[in-house]
């Protein structure tokens, strides 16, 4: 039975770090005149040059006066608003449906300095959503046009933009926010954010110092459902704490596709990913799941791949399904969940208010339902809990269990996990996909037993994958 102080325990653990995320904070020492000064300097667009009257008067409610809902520590004084105003750097990852929504929202809660990451560019099909965006703009850098779409429209606004993948970035550039705001389609890019935020923790004798923290705010969506968190890494559930929620990667090992499929998915991956580039049926173009032509080629080799198997089930629908992996996007939803990240934005920004403890879920397929949990943090976390990772296989195991493994275990979901290992003092690659030459050379390891590859029980292996920045060190332990 739970005790009756583990609820306000647990609360002043979350309070802690927002707290420390101001005094992190260089504050301005000196108030500018605010609300007095309305003449532009430069057409409107300077900080300070655009603070007209009133301007901040919908967020002043929030800032400069107490409320039954405040932070029970709350002082409202001018100050906060200041430290978003003049302080506070905001990270949002992506600039698509869940970012434009994001991106607005906080300009326009006086957030001014905000930088946006986004490696997409705009499609047509993103117009009815991605409200910064005009038919002018197809074809190019999200990130860019949505920056300057804010900071055009919303005076003293500098959004800045980074047309890149976050793994082109490293833990300098990740380390300068103070809140990091994802508003992504892919769960990969999340749990790689999430482990670079991880890895930024510092610990001395085994305590986290909670002024390394910086707190993630995760948003998703999908159709009518949604989903909105607030993670303190280290400290409260993360995105790999919680991975059994998110449904299961469809990912087939290679020496299934290659050599044993079962399932039609694998055969219409067999088309996909060895077939196509290999007789390029339409020159150098790479696969387009849009393209009707593409996909009925895809389709007729899987068909003919799974009449060799004895496979039935392959259809053209599941074809363009597994090819495009289809997501589908709904305005509404995004307009929900990116609020409810902009609010906890705030909140914690602020410190007015206690933020949300942990995860909001919001589902309106079938009139309207919302509920927030709090998720808890898993034991034996491979990306937060710092416990080395087992793994038992008995000697007999070939590599590709482990493999297998490590891409369908619930906790784990590896996309294309690279092992390697340590034998007979030197580095050893026992298994890399990602390398075309290296994959083709260290295939055979695959069908080996790991006694057959020289592993012994306690061997550590390290495995590298995309979900994640860092190494993920396993123990082997050998079952009998
Ligand atoms: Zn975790």
């Amino acid at each position: 039975m739970a005790d009756a102080e583990e609820p306000e325990k647990k609360r002043r653990r979350i309070e802690d770090p927002t707290e420390n995320l101001k005094h992190r904070a260089t504050r301005p020492s000196v108030h500018p005149p605010y609300g007095t000064n309305v003449m532009a300097v430069d057409g409107g667009h300077g900080v300070g040059g655009c603070d007209w009257d009133g301007r901040w008067n919908h967020v002043t409610k929030f800032l400069e006066r107490p409320g039954p809902f405040t932070h029970p520590d709350f002082e409202p004084s001018a100050e906060s608003l200041q430290f978003l105003l003049e302080t506070c750097k905001i990270l949002v990852i992506g600039a698509g449906g869940l970012g434009c929504e994001l991106l607005k929202n906080l300009a326009l809660s006086g957030f001014r300095i905000i930088h946006v990451v986004d490696m997409d560019t705009i499609d047509l099909s993103n117009l009815n959503r991605q409200f910064l965006f005009r038919p002018k703009d197809v074809g190019r850098p999200k990130a860019e046009v949505a920056a300057n779409f804010i900071n055009s429209r919303i005076p003293g606004c500098k959004v800045a933009s980074h047309f890149k993948k976050i793994q082109d970035f490293d833990e300098s550039f990740y380390r300068q926010f103070h809140i990091i705001v994802c508003g992504l389609d892919s769960i990969i890019a999340r749990r790689w954010m999430n482990g670079m935020l991880i890895s930024l923790l510092s610990y001395e004798d085994g305590v986290l110092d909670p002024s390394s923290i910086i707190p993630l705010i995760d948003g998703g969506t999908e159709g009518f459902k949604g989903n909105a968190r607030v993670i303190l890494p280290g400290m409260t559930a993360c995105i790999d704490c919680t991975l059994e929620l998110y449904p299961p990667q469809i990912n087939f090992p290679m020496c299934t596709i290659a050599s044993m499929p079962r399932l039609p998915e694998h055969c219409i991956e067999y088309a996909r990913i060895l077939q196509w580039p290999k007789e390029k049926p339409f020159g150098d173009t790479s696969l387009d799941g849009d393209n009707p032509e593409h996909i009925e080629w895809v389709f007729e080799r899987a068909r003919k791949r799974a009449a060799e198997f004895n496979i039935t089930g392959v259809t053209y629908r599941l074809t363009q399904g597994v090819v495009k992996r289809i997501i589908p996007a709904v305005a509404s939803t995004n307009a929900v969940i990116a609020a409810a990240c902009a609010t906890e934005v705030f909140k914690i920004a602020t410190s007015a208010y206690i933020p949300l403890n942990n995860y909001l879920v919001f589902n309106d397929v079938d009139g309207l339902y919302t509920y927030t949990f709090e998720a808890e943090r898993k034991e034996n976390c491979s990306a937060c809990s710092q416990v080395p990772q087992d793994l038992q296989f008995p000697s007999s195991a070939k590599l590709q269990e482990v493999l297998q493994f490590l891409t369908e275990s619930a906790s784990l979901q590896m996309k294309s996990p690279a092992i390697t290992t340590t034998l007979e003092g030197k580095n050893k690659t026992l298994y890399l996909q990602s390398v075309k030459s290296i994959e083709e050379r260290t295939r055979p390891n695959l069908c080996k037993t790991l006694k057959e590859l020289g592993l012994s029980d306690g061997q550590e292996l390290a495995v590298a994958d995309v979900t994640t920045p860092q190494t993920v060190l396993f123990k082997l332990n050998f079952t009998t």
